[in-house]
């Protein structure tokens, strides 16, 4: 019988599919480092969330794990050198979510952009007078040039919704990608896409290299008028910086994740007029919550037999072992 301990309850009846003797922590929000610590070591697999911290001292104190399955295709949380020196691979949900992030994505860039909150806000607020012509005046979609930091799944997701607004498209990243082409969008270095975009939208992991990548300097070359949405981890921008910019009122932005998450109900983010926070929805649809935890028991049921898994954060696990990947 294999040990297994689910950090939390999963979503959309997909509890349903654990087998009965793996355990579930019931409590709400993330389970507790102690309590995980103390679990740690008797476990054979663990299926994990993004607000779990499973660093190196979490895998060495678990001798036993023979698998990670994390619900989330960000592993930022995740020690991947770790856990790829313990042997033991680490799982995660890419691609079941790339279509309803992408769409959140837009939500957040229609909304910022058209001043959609602002407006809702007024009217609740019972301040809106006649029909003034000069009332809330947003940017535009259409016609209009967006900029993509890292086209990868979710990437090009932003790109083809982008293309249908009909919007020139940039992107950036490490190196120009196959795919770039045949979406009608051009390479360029990150500087040149900031000071180009008429939005610029954040789909980059955050690693070691994109951590603040959206630095004060960065951040102040965005155009006037511009929209700055970041769907993929609040670290990828300095939000001290970000403060900074935003207050001078001459960009718009829309951010999904944030640094810290949640952020304090005082931060001065959460009091400027032109920034729309959302707390981290990007891929919480019902059916894409489900498609989550259902890639993530596979990955964990592959895990615990040994068996590659069907999608794998850390390939290089497997090098040297006669498993196929
Ligand atoms: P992906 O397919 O791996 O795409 C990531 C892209 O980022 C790749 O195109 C990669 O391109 C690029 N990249 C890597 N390092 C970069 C760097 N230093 N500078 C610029 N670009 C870089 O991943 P995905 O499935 O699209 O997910 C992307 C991220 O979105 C995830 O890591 C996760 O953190 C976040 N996410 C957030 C939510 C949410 O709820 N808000 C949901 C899902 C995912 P190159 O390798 O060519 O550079």
């Amino acid at each position: 019988m294999s040990r297994v301990l689910v950090t939390h309850r999963l979503p959309a009846g997909a509890s349903d599919a654990l087998d009965r003797d793996w355990t579930v922590w019931e409590g709400e929000g993330a389970m507790p480092r102690e309590a995980l610590m103390a679990e740690v070591p008797h476990l054979d697999g663990l299926l994990c969330m993004l607000v779990d911290r499973v660093d190196a001292e979490l895998i060495e104190a678990g001798p036993n794990l023979k698998v990670i399955s994390q619900m989330a295709v960000g592993v930022d949380n995740v020690d991947l050198d770790a856990a790829t020196a313990a042997g033991v691979p680490v799982g995660h949900t890419p691609g079941v979510l790339t279509e309803t992030t992408a769409d959140t994505a837009f939500a957040l860039l229609a909304a910022a952009c058209r001043r959609l909150p602002e407006g809702a806000a007024i009217l609740r607020a019972g301040e809106v007078g006649e029909w003034d012509p000069e009332f809330l005046l947003g940017g535009d979609m259409w016609n209009t040039t967006i900029g993509i930091v890292g086209l990868g799944r979710i990437g090009q997701a932003i790109a083809r919704r982008a293309a249908g607004f009909g919007m020139r498209i940039l992107y950036s990243g490490r190196r120009p990608r196959a795919e770039g082409p045949e979406l009608g969008a051009e390479f360029v270095a990150l500087d040149d896409l900031v000071s180009r975009a008429d939005h610029v939208v954040i789909a980059a992991p955050l690693t070691a290299d994109t951590h603040h990548l959206f630095d004060r300097e960065l951040l102040g070359r965005l155009k006037d008028g511009a929209t700055l949405v970041n769907i993929a981890r609040g670290g990828l921008v300095d939000h001290d910086a970000l403060v900074e910019v935003a207050r001078q009122g001459r960009i718009r932005v829309g951010l999904d994740v944030t640094d810290p998450e949640p952020l304090p109900p005082d931060h001065p983010l959460l009091a400027m007029s032109n920034v729309l926070v959302i707390p981290h929805l990007g891929s919480a649809s019902v059916r894409t919550r489900r498609a989550m935890a259902d890639l993530s028991i596979e990955n964990l049921r592959a895990g615990l037999k040994q068996q590659p898994l069907p999608a794998c954060a850390n390939p290089s696990v497997y090098a040297g072992k006669t498993q196929q990947v």
